[in-house]
Formats: C-alpha cells, sequence, structure tokens
C-alpha cells in the first residue's frame, strides 16, 4: 500500500490522503483549503490525482477542511461512494450546500462590488453539485467493517471532536497491515464531547497536530465567559461569540445558559444567529449517545435560545443595542452573517468579541486575537475597538498533551508515525514529543510526498 500526502500537510486545512494498491486508490477525506489567499488558491488548482481514478473516499469528520471539496470532487468526475460515520452523513448535507452556497454568495458579491480581478467570479462549486455529491454517501456504524475497495477493509472509532467524528482505521488484507488516520481528535475532559477512544493497533499512524506546539489554558473556561459576558453588559454592550457552527456553537449556548441559570450571568436574550448551526444543534440533540449532555439539557438549550432563521431576522438583529449575546457562525469569521455583526459591533469599546477554538493564520479571527488595529470585511476597513477573547480552552481539539495521554492509552506500537494537519512550527514540535514520549520513528508528513505502508 502506498499513502501520498495531497493536502494536509504544511497546514492545518485541505485534509486528502491517498491510498493506493496496484489496483485501487482510497481517498481519506477530501477538505477544502480555508485561511490565507495562497492557501485557498490550492482549491482552484486542478485535483492532483484524476477524480475518476479515484474508486473511494472515506471520511473521518464533516468539517469543511475535510469534506468540502467532495462537490467539486464529484464535478470533475469521482463516480465512487462515498462512506462516513451516520452524524458525519447527517452534518454534511447541512454542511456541503452551505460551503455551495457561500462560494455562490461570495461569487456575486465579488461581481457586484467589481472586486474580483475576473470578468465574472465563478463559484468553486454550486449546491446542485453539493446535491450531487451527497447522492455518493453512504452510512456506516462505528466499528462495523467495509470494505470500500477490494482488500482494504476499514472501521470508524470514535474521536471525540464533533458529532459523527472518527479515526479511520485501514487494513490491508494481504499485506496484513493496517494504517490509522487519526482526524481531529478531540477533548481529554471536554464540556459536551466524550473522550476520543483509544487506538489499539496501528503499523502506520498519522496523526494531526494542530496544537502541537501549545497547551490549552487550564484556566476555568466557564469562570472566564462568566467574567467577560459580565463585565460586557455591565457597559451596555453585546457579546459576539464567533463559533465552529458544527460542535463549538452547542457547547456555548450549553454554557451560557448553564451560567444564566445558576444566575452567575444577568438574565439576557440568547441569540444563535447561523442557519447552519441551527440545524447543526437539532443533529447534535439527535445523536445524543455521542455526547455528554441530557435529552432535557438538550431541550433546555433549544427553549432558552432565540433561533435567527431568516435573512430579514438577521438584519434586524444588527440593530440590537441592548445587552445580549449571539452566537454566530464562521468561527474564525472567515464568512456568512458574524460579518454584518463585526461590523457593526467591532468599532465600539462597549462590546466584546470571544473566539471559541483554532484561528488559521490569515483569518479575520487570527488578525483579531492577534491584536490586529482593523480588519478588512467586504472589502472595507472597520476599526476594531471591541475586546476581544480567544479561549482555546473551549476548543474541539486536544493539545498535544492531551494527544500524547491519548495516544499512550492505546499501547501502540505502530513503525512510523507521520504528522499532519498542523502549521510547520506545530508539527514539528508534534513530532519531536511523540519521538521523545515513545521511541517510535516519527516525520512530518510533506505535501504531494508519497510513502510506502
Ligand atoms: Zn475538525
Amino acid at each position: 500500500m502506498r499513502l501520498k500526502f495531497l493536502g494536509g500537510a504544511d497546514t492545518v486545512t485541505g485534509s486528502r490522503y491517498l491510498l493506493s494498491d496496484d489496483r485501487h486508490r482510497l481517498l481519506v477525506d477530501c477538505g477544502m483549503y480555508q485561511g490565507v489567499k495562497n492557501l485557498r488558491k490550492r482549491n482552484w488548482a486542478p485535483f492532483p490525482v484524476e477524480p475518476s481514478s479515484i474508486n473511494a473516499v472515506v471520511l473521518t469528520h464533516a468539517h469543511i477542511d475535510h469534506t468540502g471539496y467532495l462537490p467539486a470532487l464529484v464535478k470533475n468526475g469521482f463516480t465512487g461512494k462515498i462512506y462516513c460515520t451516520k452524524g458525519t452523513h447527517d452534518l454534511c448535507k447541512v454542511l456541503l450546500p452551505d460551503a455551495a452556497y457561500l462560494q455562490e454568495e461570495d461569487a456575486k458579491y465579488a461581481f457586484r462590488k467589481k472586486f474580483s480581478k475576473h470578468e465574472k467570479p465563478e463559484p468553486l462549486f454550486t449546491r446542485k453539485d453539493a446535491q450531487k455529491a451527497l447522492e455518493h454517501f453512504e452510512s456506516v456504524h462505528y466499528h462495523e467493517t467495509f470494505e470500500p475497495v477490494r482488500g482494504m477493509e476499514v472501521h470508524f472509532t470514535p474521536a471525540g471532536h464533533i458529532i459523527g467524528s472518527s479515526c479511520v482505521h485501514v487494513h490491508e488484507k494481504s499485506s496484513n497491515r493496517t494504517i490509522v488516520f487519526s482526524g481531529d481528535v478531540g477533548r481529554q475532559d471536554d464540556v459536551i464531547m466524550r473522550a476520543p477512544e483509544p487506538i489499539s493497533k496501528a503499523d502506520v499512524l498519522v496523526c494531526e497536530s494542530t496544537y502541537g506546539d501549545r497547551r490549552h489554558e487550564t484556566s476555568n473556561p466557564e469562570q472566564e465567559l462568566e467574567e467577560i459576558i459580565t463585565r460586557t453588559a455591565g457597559r451596555g454592550g453585546l457579546t459576539l461569540l464567533p463559533a465552529f457552527a458544527v460542535g463549538r456553537a452547542q457547547m456555548l449556548l450549553y454554557l451560557i445558559h448553564k451560567l444564566m441559570s445558576e444566575k452567575r450571568i444577568p438574565k439576557m436574550p440568547v441569540y444563535l444567529n447561523s442557519p447552519m448551526a441551527i440545524r447543526a444543534t437539532e443533529i447534535f440533540c439527535r445523536h445524543h449517545k455521542e455526547h455528554k449532555l441530557s435529552a432535557q439539557q438538550c431541550e433546555f438549550i433549544d427553549d432558552k435560545t432565540t433561533f435567527v432563521r431568516t435573512v430579514d431576522e438577521s438584519i434586524e438583529l444588527n440593530t440590537v443595542r441592548y445587552p445580549c449575546i449571539i452566537v454566530s457562525a464562521s468561527g474564525m469569521a472567515s464568512g456568512g452573517r458574524v460579518l454584518h455583526h463585526l461590523k457593526t459591533l467591532l468599532p465600539n469599546p462597549r462590546n466584546s468579541v470571544v473566539f471559541a477554538g483554532f484561528q488559521a493564520p490569515g483569518t479575520r479571527g487570527d488578525a483579531l486575537v492577534n491584536g490586529a488595529e482593523s480588519v478588512k470585511i467586504h472589502g472595507e476597513h472597520w476599526p476594531v475597538k471591541a475586546e476581544i477573547h480567544n479561549m482555546s480552552s473551549l476548543s474541539a481539539h486536544g493539545d498535544y498533551k492531551e494527544i500524547l495521554a491519548w495516544l499512550d492509552q492505546g499501547q501502540l506500537d505502530p513503525g512510523k508515525v507521520y504528522i499532519t494537519h498542523g502549521e510547520p512550527v506545530a508539527a514539528d514540535v508534534m513530532r519531536k514529543r511523540v519521538r521523545d514520549q515513545f521511541g517510535w520513528d516519527v516525520e512530518v508528513a510533506e505535501l504531494f510526498e508519497e510513502v510506502e505502508v
């Protein structure tokens, strides 16, 4: 079996790994690049292998940096099946059409405002392409073995990152070797998600390193959130939480309502302004076995939150001047309704903006948490006067210590480990840490490198 790193190497986005033997090609994840322009440009390059030559795709989880290129893959000739867990399938039904919608809107907006260098900017794919991609999906239970291509047996184990997230185990029958892709690995003690299941067997391991060089603050996130919201409301401001629609939005709503019911923050309206996050919340509540919240706790979130569904309601919400809390996608402030809120809220020092997860270099979120004095939104510069926070302790990724602890639980002894899904420094620090703790042969994967497994 050979493994080629088609993406997710040298950066955290664009995860795509190709496994092949003499007759078959199996693609693990098919993500879109996000972040700086140079990375996003890679989305427009022809796919590194002919899509029609790929026999099947398996997915670790639904996030767009792992699935967002699927509509383009199908559009460009892929005809096989896309295998994933039920949770990932449910989420992709929401995420892929939404990604397509954003593509279409961006193209339209760039055309109207004439800030594209193209005569008529085109979306990378349309909602129609996304629907077509969804027809290729087939869901599988955790731990259920299936054979997406002949000779390679696959099963998923829970990765604790978001609903449906999994580690992908691929067993080549002829060589009796197993390669495991960690996907994005969740926290050892997350507020809402269960801990990732330890991996017990891998000859080769492909491991993420988003927080390879960092630890999450050990401070109490509940208390930090309590202080920020209370302080902001006290000066008559609004608290905006740009959140990853899938996963972190649900966790934030849970924490906010918990704080409010314990009277630790003042009573005020809580809005969830993201149609995608609203649907992700419904899916979250349906897949109750995968997270820690009870049906009552889910119902509580549902009852106490005002869901902002229509564009008109969203525009209306932008005129609100009384203290309230708005949770809105996207988590790195790269697109969607949150941009309109940022334009209104950033210039006023009364308000607060709280990020809750990894901010990829080059995103507005990254600029804001690094103290930018202004940010560009819709072609214009907006001054940043609001209080900005990044609570990485609320991240859905384990930090390096948590990942090392997780690897340790499995009593693994892989012959080779490849580090992926990290910025170069994070990946290299992770490489050294894994090598030093376990004595394994560890390498940072390079883009387009092909290795024998
Ligand atoms: Zn993810």
